[in-house]
């Protein structure tokens, strides 16, 4: 590859497959030119919070070696990657954007990571994230934010914005990361890429440090809607260590994409009447719309649909997702590890000093939500109230599937915004989330794709599907993309341009 610099920017997961396969490049020829790149273009995108170069290249070698002796274990193996730094590596440091866990180095894997490893797969670095994944715009990592390839001054969207970022700037062929209430899709939309959040119980989150359990999911971004099946393969199935994840057969991904074709003929696709309303910029609303009416011209079925609780969506979520975090942030007191208040004092003293200091903004006013409304008194005015109205928003979905096989509309209601435009102004951050956390509340797989750009920065298209349905997703994802080349463009980053 080298001697052809533009190639790596035009790469897709099957891409490198096909060229591991023919000896074109080798898995350390492909590491070494992105581990280059990151070098390059990382100081300005702040995308890695932790760069793995001498893991990488011996995984690297080791791969190639594997190939050379006929040993491949994957359609992943050798083809360089990142995860999350929420997603816990065995002896790669992981932060999850926090004070808390600067020097924390796992002393194991969690599934995901391991399931990864295991097909052969070339772990590049942490990518940065919200602290705790609390956020939409990744300026709350405690290691400052990452910053947007298609302009340096606009936020990439969050939590899970480096791993976006790293695919959008091509310092990585994909990324792992974590959606609770939009997590992989908005960040995706922002930074146009594919993102995937599968079925809450579709992945195993053993491994994953928890921010709300009942939402989390792990899921992955990549170039195309191909390239997300691979690695959901990967990733996919039931975990004895995760009681949340499903018995459920793993289908073929991939070979359903292959048998389906690009006809969307039959498809019956939703337009939820709901999700047209105040705050969505006119270029995203007009851009989506082009696009349904492209799946239209496919062969899809197009209905309107209603989705009657979809106002309370946002409430509900910013009720619940706080409460679970409240509750899962309770272990970070100094006492068991992580960071640990300085000096002689008694132990109430050291959690409260420890927690003050450990803790940034945004995580402290989530654990103050979440525990004001599970207080005495409040509970079942707010966090039993929300659980009777996350039944409801899941009844709308359950009933809008009875009629239609995939729900369409936008991902984010804006493009990405200008760093620190909305950081004073938490209503307005989560405001950005009102057309994802539906998706987390009632459990079922969503996926973002590129359908077009606004001022420069990209515009995502949102589909949801039934539960474990993510073949449908996929295959509505893939058509569109064999008929579009939204997906295609890629940022100008000449090292020039980035400052
Ligand atoms: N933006 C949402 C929040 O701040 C979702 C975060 C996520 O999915 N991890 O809670």
């Amino acid at each position: 590859m080298s001697g052809s610099p533009n190639t790596i920017e035009k790469l897709t997961l099957e891409d490198a497959r096909t060229l591991l396969d023919s000896g074109e490049v080798s898995s350390e020829d492909l590491t070494r030119e992105t581990l280059d790149r990151i070098g390059a273009l990382d100081g300005r995108l702040g995308v890695y919070c932790y760069v793995n170069t001498e893991g990488a290249l011996l995984a690297a070698q080791q791969s190639d070696h594997r190939r050379a002796a006929g040993e491949v274990r994957s359609p992943l193996d050798g083809i360089p990657m990142s995860l999350k730094d929420v997603l816990i590596t065995e002896g790669v440091r992981t932060t999850c954007g926090s004070r808390h866990l600067e020097h924390f180095v796992p002393p194991f894997d969690g599934t995901v990571s391991r399931k990864l490893a295991e097909a052969g797969a070339v772990l590049l670095g942490k990518t940065n994230c919200d602290e705790f994944a609390m956020g939409s715009s990744t300026e709350n990592s405690a290691w400052g934010p990452s910053r947007n390839p298609w302009n340096p001054e606009y936020v990439p969207g969050g939590s899970s914005g480096g791993s976006a970022a790293a695919v959008a700037a091509r310092m990585g062929v994909y990324s792992l990361g974590t959606d609770t209430g939009g997590s992989v899709r908005q960040p995706a939309s922002l930074c146009g890429v594919t993102g995937l959040k599968p079925t809450y119980g579709r992945v195993s989150r053993y491994g994953l440090v928890a921010f709300a359990s009942s939402l989390d999911q792990i899921g992955p971004f990549t170039r195309t809607a191909r390239d997300a099946a691979y690695v959901l393969q990967a990733i996919a199935g039931h975990d004895p260590r995760d009681s949340t994840s499903q018995q459920i057969e793993v289908p073929d991904y991939v070979a359903a994409l292959d048998n389906e074709g690009q006809s969307l003929r039959g498809l019956k696709v939703g337009i939820p009447r709901e999700f047209w309303g105040e705050g969505l910029q006119p270029e995203v609303e007009q851009s989506v719309k082009a696009a349904i009416e492209m799946l239209g011209t496919m062969g899809a079925e197009l209905h309107d649909i209603t989705l009657p609780h979809t106002e309370y969506a946002l409430s509900t979520y910013y009720i619940i997702a706080p409460a679970e975090a409240s509750s899962n942030l309770a272990r970070y007191d100094g006492m068991k590890y992580g960071y640990r208040a300085p000096g002689e004092m008694n132990s109430i003293d050291s959690m409260l000093m420890t927690r003050d200091f450990g803790f940034g903004a945004e995580v402290k006013r989530r654990i103050m939500l979440g525990t004001y409304a599970l207080s005495a008194g409040y509970y079942e005015a707010f966090y039993k109230k929300a659980q009777q109205v996350r039944t409801l928003i899941a009844g709308d979905y359950t009933e809008a599937f009875k009629e239609v096989d995939v729900i369409v509309g936008p991902t984010s209601p804006t493009v990405a915004f200008r760093i620190g435009e909305k950081s004073d102004n938490p209503l307005a951050m989560y405001l950005n989330d009102v057309y994802t956390v539906p998706a987390n509340l009632a459990g079922i797989p969503g996926v973002s794709i590129p359908c077009g750009f606004a001022d420069g920065l990209p515009i995502g298209l949102q589909f949801l599907g039934r539960h474990f349905d993510e073949v449908t997703l996929l295959r509505v994802a893939h058509a569109y993309q064999s008929n579009s080349d939204w997906h295609l463009h890629t940022p100008d980053l000449r090292v020039e341009n980035l400052t």
